[in-house]
């Protein structure tokens, strides 16, 4: 049986078919404009290879909640076309197939729960840190929505004592997107992540911040699993700092078996920068096994 996996995002929407094991066959990239000029792109790559369901993970907001007259619509996202766009009515009335849906974060979550190396995990933290910053949560082996979905990029930070940048998120300045994202380093330090690998101070003020979003994440959440992607983490550095701020920043105030050991506690995502798409492909056949 084939599903079919779209990863929807801001810049490229990726399109793939695979099974159950997650194994990808088929890949495309299609790049972000209008949806009308795109999704005709995305139909054209479905329409015969005959799937069984469809799994899409979308950049946002979306609306998750499948009893909502708005289920599967990209709501409030600035990017021409898309505010209050049908995605999923719009794949399911020319695909016919059952679709999974679900935010971009939670399906890259859900890929490194199902097949990476935090396999079988059932409450587990996703953070994505790269253009901006997003987070993915599960809870009792359930996808936590609630009111919306999490958006955990924006909670707000604590400025580091030594640190005048104000923070460049249009909406509070000083969240963890704010201060963090990749474009926000680049903005502090006038170069792109890439070219700051050997300034130590950049990844220790960025471990201060991801570090005091995980402590916040940790107390709200009690997640078993912290597991960090997005193009800035590819700075591998960056995780010892992060382990060590959160230790710093927790202060002895918890004491677990997992957080003793938090080389295993906060990783890197395991799958190749394919978590997303492999989650999509779960999402697929999650919504086909429910008919
Ligand atoms: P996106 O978030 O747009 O899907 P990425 O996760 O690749 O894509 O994030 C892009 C951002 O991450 C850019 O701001 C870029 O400068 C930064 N970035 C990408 N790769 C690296 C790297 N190896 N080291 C540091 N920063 C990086
Ligand atoms: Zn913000």
């Amino acid at each position: 049986m084939m599903y079919g996996a779209l990863e929807a995002g801001g810049t490229k929407m990726v399109c793939a078919v695979g099974s159950e094991d997650g194994k990808i066959y088929e890949q495309v990239s299609i790049p972000t404009l209008t949806p009308d000029e795109t999704i005709p792109k995305i139909l054209d790559f479905f329409k015969d290879k005959n799937i069984a369901a469809l799994g899409v993970a979308s950049f946002g907001p979306v609306d998750p909640d499948p009893a909502s007259p708005t289920f599967g619509y990209i709501t409030t996202t600035p990017k021409p076309g898309w505010a209050d766009y049908d995605l999923v009515g719009t794949l399911k009335s020319e695909l016919n197939v059952p679709i999974g849906f679900d935010t971009d974060v939670n399906g890259s979550l859900l890929g490194e729960v199902t097949y990476g190396d935090s396999k079988g995990i059932s409450d587990a933290v996703y953070i994505t840190i790269g253009t901006g910053v997003g987070g993915g949560v599960m809870t009792n082996g359930r996808l936590l929505h609630g009111m919306l979905h999490p958006e955990l990029g924006h909670m707000l930070m604590r400025p580091h004592h030594s640190d005048t940048y104000a923070g460049r998120c249009p909406f509070h300045k000083n969240c963890l997107e704010g201060m963090a994202a990749g474009p926000a380093i680049e903005d502090r330090w006038g170069a792109k992540g890439t070219a700051l690998a050997d300034r130590d101070e950049v990844w220790e003020l960025e471990a201060y911040y991801i570090g005091q979003a995980i402590v916040n994440l940790i107390l709200t959440l009690s997640p078993k699993k912290i597991i960090l992607g997005g193009g800035v983490m590819h700075q591998e550095q960056l995780f010892p700092l992060v382990r060590k701020e959160v230790e710093t920043q927790l202060n002895g105030y918890l004491k677990t078996p997992l957080l003793a050991d938090l080389d295993s506690y906060i990783v890197p995502a395991s799958l190749n920068d394919d978590q997303g798409i492999m989650g999509c492909i779960k999402l697929a056949v999650d919504a086909y096994k429910m008919g």
